[in-house]
């Protein structure tokens, strides 16, 4: 005899298994439309937090448009203190403070996000460009190559299987984002002419945009491969002229110290040679 389900369970069932999808969005300021001085990065400028928040919420919006079950938004510029519970997008989740060498990316979202990016350091026509710390890091490079937030945490996000799916920022910031994930959905919110000059959209615009497109990123959740970087792997950072290695720099794990300033970490993947730098 066929035994069948009872009528209510059949109905919350749902035809198929769906994972929820979730979207992990990297946040920073140099990135944003308008913001193209110095002294309109400081995390307390009022034009500033809302500048930020105005294109966070709006890639928020666009992601929940588009599918995302759950998005979680990090406050990732100089010290985590730009975004507030107060005036985030009511659906989203704010992650607040320093995160660690992974990221919490081991929580496999369904996809990471970049909004407000800058483009590495030393980038033509990059508005503000540097690669963790324009005071503290001359050149980061990976397996020899110069590399930035960009292709560093997308590589993060690769190596727990997430892909990057959607980059606001100035025209460099996008342009470095396709030169790894050509099918990244991406807004240019500005064009830099120089470090502290650009030819930015208004606010009003760039939400726009950006709702829209996140909208569209979410239809690329699995079509888009996770970045990688094979292993092993080095990651080699020189830090500017003020700094000097300490003395004992050596003797940190599969750490090779190749200046005064320069130090290369060797890992046998891009997880292992990131998280020995994260470290220090
Ligand atoms: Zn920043």
């Amino acid at each position: 005899m066929r035994r069948l389900l009872p009528l209510a369970l059949l109905t919350t069932l749902p035809l198929w298994p769906q994972a929820r999808k979730s979207v992990f969005v990297i946040t920073d300021a140099e990135g944003i439309a308008g913001v193209c001085r110095q002294d309109l990065t400081d995390p307390k400028d009022a034009e500033l937090r809302q500048l930020l928040t105005g294109e966070v919420n709006a890639a928020v919006q666009g992601f929940l448009d588009g599918g995302a079950d759950e998005v979680i938004v990090w406050d990732g510029h100089d010290g985590s203190q730009t975004l507030s519970a107060l005036t985030i997008h009511p659906r989203a989740r704010l992650l607040i403070g320093a995160l660690g060498a992974t990221m919490t990316l081991e929580r496999r979202y369904s996809a990471v996000a970049f909004v407000g990016q800058h483009p590495m350091a030393n980038v033509r026509g990059g508005v503000m460009a540097h690669s963790y710390s324009s005071l503290g890091i001359q050149t980061m490079r990976i397996n020899g190559k110069a590399m930035g937030e960009i292709e560093t945490r997308a590589a993060l996000a690769g190596a727990f299987d997430t892909p990057v799916v959607f980059l606001s920022g100035d025209v460099a910031a996008v342009d470095e984002l396709h030169a790894i994930v050509p099918q990244a959905v991406t807004v240019a919110v500005k064009e830099g002419l120089g470090r502290y000059t650009c030819l930015s959209l208004s606010a009003e615009t760039a939400r726009e945009r950006t709702r829209e497109q996140a909208r569209q990123a979410m239809a690329k959740v699995g079509a888009i491969q996770p970045y990688r970087i094979a292993g092993p792997v080095t990651v080699e950072i020189e830090y500017t002229t003020r700094n000097s290695l300490p003395i004992d720099a050596g003797l940190r794990p599969g750490a090779e110290v190749v200046d005064d300033r320069t130090i290369r970490y060797h890992g046998k993947d891009f997880l292992e040679a990131w998280t020995r730098y994260s470290l220090f």
